[in-house]
């Protein structure tokens, strides 16, 4: 069942559309990635669906709730990408200064800020912020978004600009929340880990959502496998013949030798032919599968429209 819903979600600064008309839902319980180069519209997105940026068009719903209506807020956790805290306050009372914040009941904030900083490892909890690392601050503002036990987390790039420890740390506590339940929405402009622990994702590049589905789906939609075959023909009518087999890019064609790059068994098959027609041979061929990050890549340089996984 559907816990956030968006419906052509759009905010223009000034004539700049920063966020354009964004559609997708996701489901209670669902690790949702929302991914893209710097500037495509993430932060601005998830700030829409935290109800800190008004939109200017379109709809959103968390929980049945307009975004920044109280009720809503009570049920979710927002951590943003930037989040500076009050460096004269120790972990320990800033935490305990934001469940106040949301009414939580000292004994019930006091055991669930201990738990958490436990469970995310994190010492010298009585030490001002102004003299801990940036990964103990992280944590920190993880634990602030779940003073409130909610129900929904929005998390901007949780992890970017962390060592790979904590990094580490920071996703594999992403997952048990959501093995707890919790429906977890998450920014990432690095693909380290997305794959791992996101159920869904969409791309954004340039405002747009360009792609949308589970990590398979987009692979199998945007990324087959390639397949590059090597031959070598002698002379040049018998390079000619195998150059316009069926096969649409061909690499390097140097001192006999053929490079072909092709996306289908069926032209493997037709470029050994052609090259066995023209006494020539096969020296090699490999595959080749692209990575999400190749895939990605790929989909925001070239893909204006949406393509739907
Ligand atoms: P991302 O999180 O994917 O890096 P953002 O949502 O932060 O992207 O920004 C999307 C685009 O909107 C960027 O080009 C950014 O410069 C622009 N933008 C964001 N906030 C504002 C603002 N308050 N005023 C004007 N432009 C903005």
């Amino acid at each position: 069942m559907a816990i956030l819903e968006v419906e052509g979600l759009r905010k223009e600064y000034g004539n700049f559309v920063a966020v354009e008309g964004s559609s997708f839902s996701i489901d209670r319980g669902e690790v949702f990635g929302v991914v893209g180069p710097n500037g495509a519209g993430k932060t601005t997105t998830l700030k829409m669906l935290a109800g800190l940026v008004e939109p200017t068009g379109g709809t959103a719903r968390v929980a049945g709730y307009e975004p920044g209506e109280p009720a809503m807020q009570r049920r979710l956790g927002f951590l943003p990408e930037e989040s500076p805290l009050y460096e004269e306050m120790t972990a320990r009372s800033y935490l305990r200064f934001f469940a106040d914040l949301y009414g939580v009941p000292r004994e019930v904030a006091d055991e669930r800020i201990e738990r958490t900083l436990d469970r995310l490892d994190l010492e010298h909890r009585d030490r001002r912020l102004g003299n801990v690392s940036k990964g103990m601050k992280r944590k920190v503002a993880i634990t602030r978004a779940l003073v409130n036990d909610p129900d929904v987390l929005i998390f901007d790039e949780p992890a970017s600009g962390l060592d790979p420890l904590t990094t580490n740390y920071i996703i594999e506590f992403t997952r048990e929340l959501s093995e707890e339940g919790k429906t977890i929405v998450f920014s990432a402009h690095n693909l380290f880990h997305v794959e791992s622990i996101c159920d869904r994702i969409a791309v954004m590049n340039e405002g747009r959502i360009i792609a949308r589905g589970s990590v398979e789906e987009i692979r199998e939609a945007h990324g087959g496998t390639v397949y590059y075959v090597y031959a070598t023909v002698e002379g040049s009518h018998g390079l000619e013949a195998v150059e316009t087999a069926d096969s649409p890019v061909t690499v390097s064609r140097e001192n006999g030798h053929v490079e072909h790059v092709v996306e289908e068994m069926a032209h493997v098959e037709a470029i050994r032919e052609a090259v066995e027609a023209a006494d020539g041979r096969i020296t090699d061929i490999q595959t080749e599968t692209p990575t999400l990050e190749e895939i990605f890549l790929e989909l925001a340089s070239d893909s204006p429209e949406e393509a739907e996984a």
